[in-house]
């Protein structure tokens, strides 16, 4: 199957590039909320306490939100209750990247930078000298193409030792690291890795890279992605407490509510197996702390990657609130999604993109009557 999102790898890759030169470090301000949720009612939130969804966030590139003259982000965020970006593509170094920075502690939003982060944490570089180190394929061939082994201590060392670095030039305000595994790779068939599946496999890595990352900053939490290739919860490998889930159903019919169990998604995916996927994992990862990245608004997949030939979202208020019972039926409380793509060109193609703000309220002012 194929299923990766070439133009967010590119351009995520090259945002590590600039996150390598960088000591940039968090300045926004916390705006946490959620802290005081009473136990005693854990399905009811009254709204003047505390929204029922905690994280409301975008995923964007730098070339959307860039130009507030056209749209601004950020006025959009603070209006209509949007509290989280995960921005790419950003030059680090630049006074304009700074001020955005600056600007959405102003108004406390929190940033975070959602990655596929396997490459560097395991360079490929290294397949020459220590061929161990990678993953070996069906044929029992060892090939650096994706991931690694996970048995092999030599590649946990180095994931280790990667994970330091890159936390010290990758903060997150909120706390909420994610160093995914790589998009659409394959996992190890060596004979120590062969009978974990591939969330065995990356929770054999991110047990490791959470311990680094909680002597650094003892707040840490490290994303655990359900994303196409990796839908089979995990069987044998218990995640560290802090590993959250983060759920994102990239083969979804967005013109269908995930509710409906027999609709079906692409390469045959059906609603009913997403909420399948779903629940077996709220078995293993804890539901308070899990999080969606959805793709409502994500108009990169709607124009097929393309930015010289942008189409309409095909946003749809009814399914967006529908989803969000669905999801809160699970108890999940943090949501984020994909909004690339819907920036100046966006604008001057459709005009002002008034979903994302039927997004944040949608979020914002959610009552789970549950
Ligand atoms: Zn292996």
């Amino acid at each position: 199957m194929k299923r990766i999102h070439p133009i967010v790898c590119f351009l995520m890759s090259l945002l590590l590039i600039y996150f390598m030169g960088s000591g940039w470090k968090a300045m926004a301000a916390s705006d946490k909320e959620g802290e005081k949720f009473s136990a005693s009612s854990s399905k009811t939130v009254k709204r003047e306490t505390e929204p029922w969804f905690k994280t409301r966030g975008i995923v964007a590139g730098w070339n959307d939100v860039c130009n507030p003259e056209l749209i601004d982000y950020i006025s959009l965020a603070k209006t209509n209750g949007i509290n989280t970006f995960s921005i790419f593509g950003a030059n680090r170094e630049s006074e304009e990247w700074k001020e955005f920075v600056r600007q959405c502690g102003k108004v406390g939003i929190e940033l975070e930078y959602e990655e596929h982060q396997m490459s560097f944490l395991l360079p490929r570089a290294l397949f020459n000298s220590h061929p161990e180190y990678f993953r070996m394929d069906e044929k029992g061939q060892r090939v650096s193409d994706a991931n690694g082994c996970p048995s092999s201590e030599g590649a946990l060392a180095e994931v280790r030792r990667n994970t330091a670095i890159l936390a010290k030039n990758y903060v997150p305000t909120n706390n909420r690291y994610y160093f995914w595994f790589d998009d659409g790779g394959g996992i190890c068939h060596c004979d120590k890795c062969k009978g974990l599946n591939y969330a065995d496999q990356a929770l054999l890595f991110e047990n490791e890279i959470i311990k680094v990352l909680q002597k650094i900053n003892p707040e840490a939490m490290l994303a655990h992605l359900c994303y196409p290739g990796a839908e089979e919860a995990p069987q044998k490998i218990k995640p560290h407490p802090d590993i959250f889930l983060e759920f994102a159903p990239f083969y979804r019919n967005l013109l269908r509510p995930l509710r409906e169990k027999s609709a079906v998604g692409k390469y045959g995916v059906t609603h009913g197996e997403y909420l399948k996927t779903l629940e077996e994992h709220l078995k293993v990862f804890p539901a308070e702390t899990a999080q969606v990245l959805e793709y409502w608004m994500d108009d990169s997949l709607f124009s097929e990657w393309n930015p010289n030939d942008l189409k309409e979202v095909e946003w749809n208020l009814d399914i967006f609130r529908k989803d969000l019972d669905t999801y809160a039926s699970f108890g999940i409380r943090h949501i984020v999604c994909y909004s690339v793509y819907v920036g100046p060109a966006y604008v001057k193609k459709f005009g002002y993109p008034r979903f994302l703000e039927e997004y944040g309220k949608g979020l914002l002012n959610y009552e789970n009557k549950e």
